[in-house]
């Protein structure tokens, strides 16, 4: 049956993208914020404050006017909201 072929090439296709994604995150630091990063993919946020670019999953989020922004790190989030007061 044509099927069981097609199924097997989405099964080795989704095993073969899950050991790529995996092996490059072995070296470098483990952790909820890496598992986090693979769910939501490499989708990029930019941080308002510096202008830097993040991973969407390692990105420190809050909310400012009902909108959702996205900081670098908690200093960054911090530093904004102080601005944005004054
Ligand atoms: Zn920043």
């Amino acid at each position: 049956m044509i099927f069981k072929l097609v199924i097997g090439v989405i099964v080795i296709y989704l095993l073969f993208s899950f050991f790529r994604k995996g092996f490059p995150q072995m070296g470098g630091k483990a952790g909820p914020a890496e598992i986090r990063t693979a769910v939501a993919g490499e989708e990029l946020v930019e941080d308002p404050f510096c202008h830097t670019y993040v991973p969407i999953g390692d990105a420190c989020r809050t909310q400012i006017d009902g909108k959702t922004v996205y900081f670098c790190s908690p200093k960054c989030l911090e530093q904004y909201k102080s601005e944005k007061k004054r």
